[in-house]
């Protein structure tokens, strides 16, 4: 088994881009927007003007063949290099981590479970990552991700792609492009990848797709969410109603009931991030942000 790697490279310098998809296997749109860029750029739409582009159309192939999530290990949590590999994805760490150690700036395409639209995470305590998250067309923002999974453990169960490509010093996010069967997935992801090359003045503006990226679309108003607190589901734990990705919950609003009958109250103004009703005893269920200011 083999990662495909496209790289392409300016002759003008600039800096080093990397686009992933399918870092969880069974999340399609990734790969198809990934693949369309490719095509744009064979048929001379897309031209690069400078810098490097690094592209993982599959960066977990046996995951996505198989159209799972993962074969024995998230690739998107304790992601580093590691000295004895005892997961499949252990294997392909090196590969990744390679690639984002020569990264200065990463795009991760991911989609997700429940139903809902785009929305990006990035790191939150950069101005230069936040201007990048806003260049590419999407509305929904969260950030907080590493302080809400408690990362100061040493762990590192919370470090995926972006997180550890941050340690290298790069910017970098996560796009969610939606419900992973959303018919507009690959066109989100796909857009945001050529609107991410022309924020990085990557995208020589003499390419046709540029005059197809109309920066001045009215998008909806912006909205900005801080991670609080992850939640893994008991057994016999149950949503207090069938949360939708972003529902709006207020301070004390009931989320979820525990099998003893015990309530997990909201315990601020925030939303619920990524409900996941039928996750797995012990598997992350939800996650609960709060309303936050974008800046
Ligand atoms: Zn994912």
């Amino acid at each position: 088994m083999t990662v495909k790697i496209v790289t392409l490279r300016a002759l003008e310098p600039g800096p080093v881009f990397t686009v992933l998809g399918a870092v969880h296997g069974n999340e399609r749109c990734g790969p198809e927007a990934i693949r369309r860029l490719i095509d744009g750029i064979d048929r001379g739409d897309v031209l690069l003007g400078r810098g490097t582009l690094q592209l993982v159309p599959v960066a977990n192939p046996k995951a996505y063949e198989k159209g799972v999530r993962f074969v024995e290990r998230n690739l998107n949590r304790q992601l580093y290099p590691k000295d004895v590999k005892t997961y499949y994805e252990d294997h392909l760490d090196p590969i990744l981590c390679d690639l984002l150690d020569k990264t200065q700036v990463l795009l991760d395409l991911h989609s997700y479970t429940s139903q809902g639209g785009p929305f990006i995470f990035s790191g939150g305590n950069d101005a230069k990552e936040l201007a990048f998250a806003q260049a590419l067309g999407v509305s929904d923002f969260v950030t907080g991700w590493s302080e809400a999974f408690g990362n100061a453990d040493g762990s590192r169960e919370g470090q995926g792609t972006t997180e550890y490509a941050r340690l290298q010093g790069a910017i970098a996010v996560t796009l969610e492009c939606g419900h992973h069967t959303n018919a507009d997935a690959a066109d989100i992801g796909h857009r945001a990848i050529l609107r991410a090359l022309a924020h990085l003045g990557m995208l020589d503006p003499a390419s046709p797709a540029a005059a197809a990226l109309d920066p001045g679309r009215a998008l909806p108003k912006r909205r900005y969410v801080r991670m609080k607190s992850v939640f893994r589901r008991e057994s016999g734990a149950e949503f207090a109603k069938s949360w939708r990705h972003f529902d709006p919950v207020a301070a004390g609003e009931p989320m979820a009931r525990l099998a003893s009958g015990s309530v997990l109250a909201a315990p601020e103004d925030g939303f619920i991030v990524l409900p996941k009703e039928k996750a797995a005893p012990g598997e992350e269920w939800f996650y609960f942000g709060a309303v936050a200011s974008g800046s």
